[in-house]
């Protein structure tokens, strides 16, 4: 199998191509089509089954089929709406996916960035300033943001939990459900959600449940 098998714009698959990857892994194979049919996804894939690319590609291919993305998505003054948001439980997993949505949205106008705490808020809010199409993020931090009135959450297309499990482990619960329940984010059915997740317990159903729209579940 390859690449070639899905619908992918020109853009994204010539950056796919220049990150190196010639065949799809499971979890990509299965998950891509899905997504790009506009379906809700919970996903059961370990770290290193190539799950990163599996959410960033159909999402990014989206963005770009949306043609350029609207001025508001990008900047509105201080406030950055972002079309993507990937939630992640960690720094490092948060830079990972960073520099892989780098990739994939390169030469594209689609802009990423990333936030985390225990790191400089000054610096990330220039960067945020820039403009910010897709947002990597670990809980607190994006709370922090969206408090100051850095972030707002109306246009968010595309919701992303990774490592969902991880992210409860520590702790997190509240804080993902403050995000995703904000007055601002778009309802079930006005968004796409995706969530990852190594292992499947009561506590990722029962979010599961309450995030996604009519889900497939896959398990690679
Ligand atoms: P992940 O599970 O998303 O953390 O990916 C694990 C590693 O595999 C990362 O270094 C990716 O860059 C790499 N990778 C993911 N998908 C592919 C692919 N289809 N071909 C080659 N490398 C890949």
């Amino acid at each position: 199998t390859s690449f070639e098998e899905v619908q992918l714009t020109e853009l994204i698959r010539s950056n796919i191509a220049s990150a190196r990857y010639d065949s799809p892994t499971p979890v990509q194979k299965y998950a891509i089509p899905i997504i790009i049919g506009k379906r809700d996804v919970m996903a059961c894939a370990q770290t290193g089954s190539g799950k990163t690319a599996a959410f960033l590609v159909p999402i990014l291919n989206q963005m770009f089929e949306g043609g350029p993305p609207n001025i508001q998505h990008g900047r509105s003054r201080r406030k950055q709406y972002p079309l993507g948001l990937v939630l992640a439980p960690t720094r490092e997993l948060a830079t990972q996916i960073y520099d892989e949505s780098k990739k994939f949205a390169y030469r594209s106008r689609v802009r990423p960035c990333v936030v985390y705490g225990g790191a400089h808020i000054g610096d990330q809010m220039r960067e945020l300033d820039r403009g910010c199409h897709l947002l990597v993020a670990t809980p607190g931090r994006l709370l922090d943001m969206i408090d100051r009135g850095r972030i707002g959450l109306d246009y968010c297309r595309y919701l992303v939990l990774d490592e969902a499990d991880r992210m409860l482990d520590m702790g997190f619960e509240l804080q993902i459900r403050r995000i995703v329940e904000k007055e601002s984010m778009p309802r079930t059915g006005e968004r796409q959600t995706l969530m990852f997740s190594a292992t499947f317990p009561s506590p990722i159903q029962m979010l599961a449940r309450d995030f996604l729209d009519n889900y497939i579940f896959l398990a690679v």
